[in-house]
Formats: structure tokens, C-alpha cells, sequence
């Protein structure tokens, strides 16, 4: 658990920051109040950059450029196959400016600087060629009613969408929304996380430059309550697509049912179970459940937070478990000897603290970890908790950082019932050699996703959302494409058919 040192050397250079405003209709501009906010660098908290602090007038300003673009603009009306080809432009300066996206990505987020290479950047590349081949295949039903009627249907894009994204995959989130509404013929307002508003910033730039036409894609930087909020309650929105906590889910849902009732995909927390039966392997094992609860330093919606292994494997399991997790390198994200970089910002450091002092509290063991380590900045060690009791709140409630519960389980029965015990319904994982074991709990979990023998298994084209409290709606896949879409049946009678 050494913090190491800022490593030089090794490529990634800060670039110059150079887009810090709102972006609205095409153009680069202050916020009405002339307000900033400061960006801070997770390994430091030093300030990044000062950015515009968009609220209420800005997002007003936003959603009309939005409206007009899509009222009279020519994005919605052209064919499906030139929106594609633009987005694929898009697509090619996202992937020539890789290396500035995933500095500017790492040093905002403290997220490992090699991973978000290979990763995150290409994640948005290829979510923006996926959704481009999809523009010019929106299809609609014909339907033969009856002798008399017949009908088909139109899937018209359904207008303007407010996207709202988190801080933990930032620009990820940014196209997880925003290519699927270009795809469909929507205009947006995104408005990205406070603690990570730059590189959302960046790729509304690019997208200019792609050919996509002012008013399309506009962003507002700023905070949730004001500038979240404006768009979650603006009577000229048509649909939100929202990823972050459960807690402002349901103001966003609540938001919408005091405003115009518009259409809400909500994809929110979890406490996703990973389990793992007697016949695994266990080395292999050990290393799913690492990466699948310290994948971008816990920071992860389906981070495998609740692991529980059958009883006669259990203590091999935690003895490895420990011993790699003791050995995990804590440190600066661009040094690529690094395993897990910084926390976010100060208050989610402070908040998995607190969880951490919590379990201490109600009397779980620390396995490995249990405290802060470096000389500042937001690092954690990577945290075991064994002897946890089901009711525990570090059993319970998402924490959102480097902590796992290790828990032991005889029987399968017991499992899908201790899986399923949560209001939670994200991610869940198998791991498991029997096949028929395997499709018995993939029946059994209620979640949006199960991995088998695998973890974050992630595709442009397997669709990714929630049930219960996580939230509802689908990211990626054509599922998400429908979000972006209404349909409308036209129907009309057929006169003397004798059919
Ligand atoms: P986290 O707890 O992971 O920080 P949040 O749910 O607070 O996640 O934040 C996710 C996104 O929601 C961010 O862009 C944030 O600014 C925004 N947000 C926060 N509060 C509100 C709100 N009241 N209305 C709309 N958006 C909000």
C-alpha cells in the first residue's frame, strides 16, 4: 500500500486545458452569471482548471438552441445513413485525439492513465461506430388490422434529451447517452459531473468539428441541484437519461412527475454479489474478484462489493484474496506500474472512510487495508472486511470505493437467497465449473446482467441497466437506441378489399 511517486517520463504530459465554458449552439461561452467552479486533481487536490458554473440560465439557453435544432434544424431530418456518416467522423478525431482525451480523462478522475487508454477511449470511439451503423436501420411494423384498416408505425426521435452523467467513467457516460440520441435525430443537453466536467468539454469540440450542426450537442457544466435539476424539471426536455446514485434517481423521476412527465432511464446504484462455488478454480477465482471489486478503485456502479464463497474453499480463497490484495500498488494513475489510483474528489474519500469506520464499528474484521494511505491526495488501500453479517451497513449500502465484504455460504439455495437480498438489482457474477449450477443462478439473480466465470463484461451490443433500485432503462445496445425514439402508429382504412 505505498503511495509511489508522480513518475515522469512515461508519456502523458498534461496538455493545455482548453475548453472551460459552456458549450451552447456551437460556441464556447461564459455562464449568464458569470460564475466558475474549480476542478481539482485527485492525486493533490490541487485546482485543475476553472469552469464555467452553468445553472437555471444557462440551461434555459441550452435546451432552446436544442429545441430549435430539432424544431427546424436539418439533424433530425437528414437521412439516418448522413447522420451515421458524421458520427463515424466524429468517431475518427475521437480516436486521432486518444491520447489528449485519456490525459485530460485520467488527470480529472485520478483513473489509471493505461487503462483508460485502452479502455475508456476506445469505448467511446466504438460506441459512436456502433450507434452510426444504426441511424439508417430504425424500422418501424406494418400491420395488417383488418379488412378494413391497416397501419404501420414511425420511430420519430423523440426530441430533446437532457443527459446527466457521473464522474466515474466520464466520457464513457458521456457516449453511453449521447450516441444513441445522435443516432435516433434527438438534440441534447449534457450536463456532466462537477467533479469531472473536462473532457466532456473536449468532445462537444470535437463533435463541432465532425460536421455535427450547432445546437445539437450542447454541454452545461455545473452543479446538480441547479443545473441538474433545471433540466430534470424543463417543460421543454422530452426525455432524461440519467446515470449516478439512487438518492438523485428519485429526484430526477420525481422532478419529471412535477414537471411534463417526460420519459426517465434511470441506471443508479448497486451492492452486485460475486459468488463463487466449491468447484472453481481458485486462483482464477481470486483474480475476478479483485478486478471486479477494485476495477477503477471501486468507482463502479456493478463493482462486485458482496463476495461469497462456499464454505470448503472459503479459507484458500481468503488467504489469496489477502495476500493479493496487500500487494496491490496504491498510487499515482500515471505511473503504469500502478494498480489503483485516488478517489475522486475529498467527499467520496471522506464517505468510503466513514463506511470504513462504520464496519469497525459493528464489529467486521479488517482483513487487508481498513485506512487512507500517501501523503495527500484521496488514496484509499484496498479494504477487506471478513465476519460480516448480512444486516451490517457495509453489507448493505453502496460504497463506492475500494471495500469488500468476504462472506462464506454453504449451500446454493442460500446464495440466491443472500444475492437476492438487496434492494439492489445491477450486477451479479458466477463462477462456477457446473453448468447446471451456472444456469440455476442465472434464473434465480434478479439483476440486469449476471457475468458467468467473467466480470464487467462489457459490449456495445449487449444491453446494460438495472432492475429495483438500480433503476430502469438500458444503456447500450439497440435497447437504448429505443429510449431516443416514439412510436407512432398511422393508420388508415382500406376500402372494398376483399381481403
Ligand atoms: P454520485 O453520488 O455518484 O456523485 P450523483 O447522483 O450525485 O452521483 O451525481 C450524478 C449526476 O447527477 C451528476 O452530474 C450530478 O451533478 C447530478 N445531480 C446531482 N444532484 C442532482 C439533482 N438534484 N438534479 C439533477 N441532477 C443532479
Amino acid at each position: 500500500g505505498e503511495v509511489q511517486p508522480v513518475n515522469g517520463g512515461h508519456g502523458g504530459e498534461v496538455p493545455e486545458i482548453r475548453y472551460t465554458k459552456l458549450f451552447i449552439n456551437g460556441r464556447f461561452v461564459d455562464a449568464v452569471s458569470g460564475k466558475t467552479f474549480e476542478t481539482r486533481d485527485p492525486r493533490t487536490g490541487d485546482v485543475i482548471a476553472t469552469v464555467a458554473e452553468g445553472d437555471k440560465a444557462d440551461v434555459d439557453l441550452a435546451v432552446a438552441a436544442a429545441r430549435e435544432a430539432f424544431d427546424h434544424g436539418k439533424w433530425p431530418r437528414m437521412a439516418g445513413s448522413e447522420r451515421g456518416r458524421i458520427m463515424l467522423k466524429y468517431a475518427d478525431l475521437v480516436e486521432q485525439h486518444a491520447e489528449e482525451l485519456a490525459v485530460l480523462e485520467s488527470l480529472d478522475a485520478g483513473k489509471l492513465l493505461a487503462v483508460v487508454r485502452v479502455l475508456d477511449v476506445v469505448s467511446c470511439v466504438s460506441s459512436l461506430r456502433y450507434f452510426a451503423g444504426a441511424a439508417d436501420k430504425i424500422h418501424g411494423e406494418t400491420l395488417k388490422m383488418s379488412r378494413q384498416l391497416q397501419g404501420y408505425t414511425l420511430r420519430e426521435p423523440l426530441g430533446v434529451a437532457g443527459l446527466i452523467t457521473p464522474w466515474n467513467f466520464p466520457s464513457i457516460m458521456f457516449f453511453s447517452k449521447v450516441s444513441p440520441a445522435l443516432a435516433a435525430g434527438c438534440t441534447m443537453v449534457v450536463k456532466p459531473a462537477e467533479q469531472t466536467p473536462l473532457t466532456a468539454l473536449f468532445l462537444a469540440h470535437l463533435a463541432k468539428q465532425a460536421g455535427v450542426p450547432d445546437g445539437v450537442i450542447n454541454v452545461i457544466t455545473g452543479f446538480g441541484p441547479t443545473a441538474g435539476a433545471a433540466i430534470a424539471s424543463h417543460m421543454d426536455v422530452n426525455m432524461v437519461g440519467f446515470t449516478g446514485s439512487t438518492e438523485v434517481g428519485r429526484l430526477i423521476l420525481e422532478a419529471s412527475a412535477k414537471s411534463n412527465l417526460k420519459p426517465v432511464s434511470l441506471e443508479l446504484g448497486g451492492k452486485s454479489p460475486l459468488i463463487v462455488f466449491d468447484d472453481a478454480d481458485v486462483d482464477m477465482a481470486v483474480d475476478l474478484a479483485v478486478s471486479a471489486s477494485l476495477f477503477n478503485k471501486g468507482e463502479a456502479c456493478v463493482a462486485a462489493s458482496r463476495i461469497y464463497v462456499q464454505e470448503s474453499i472459503y479459507d484458500r480463497f481468503e488467504k489469496k484474496l489477502g495476500d493479493t490484495m496487500k500487494s496491490w500498488i496504491v498510487g499515482d494513475p500515471f505511473d503504469p506500474r500502478v494498480n489503483q489510483g485516488p478517489q475522486v474528489d475529498k467527499a467520496q474519500y471522506e464517505r468510503v472512510l466513514s463506511f470504513i469506520e462504520h464496519g469497525k464499528a459493528e464489529g467486521a474484521t479488517v482483513l487487508t487495508g481498513g485506512k487512507a494511505c500517501g501523503k495527500g491526495g484521496y488514496y484509499i488501500e484496498p479494504t477487506i472486511f471478513t465476519d460480516v453479517k448480512d444486516d451490517m451497513i457495509i453489507a448493505k449500502e453502496e460504497i463506492f470505493g475500494p471495500v469488500v465484504c468476504l462472506m462464506k455460504f454453504k449451500t446454493e439455495e442460500e446464495a440466491i437467497a443472500r444475492a437476492n437480498d438487496t434492494r439492489y438489482g445491477l450486477a451479479a457474477g458466477v463462477v462456477t465449473k457446473n453448468i447446471n449450477v451456472a444456469n440455476r443462478m442465472t434464473r434465480s439473480i434478479r439483476a440486469g446482467v449476471v457475468w458467468v466465470n467473467c466480470y464487467f463484461a462489457m459490449d456495445n451490443d449487449c444491453p446494460f441497466g438495472g432492475r429495483k433500485m438500480s433503476g430502469f432503462g438500458k444503456d447500450l445496445s439497440m435497447h437504448a437506441l429505443d429510449k431516443f425514439l416514439a412510436v407512432k402508429a398511422v393508420v388508415t382504412p382500406v376500402h372494398d378489399s376483399p381481403w
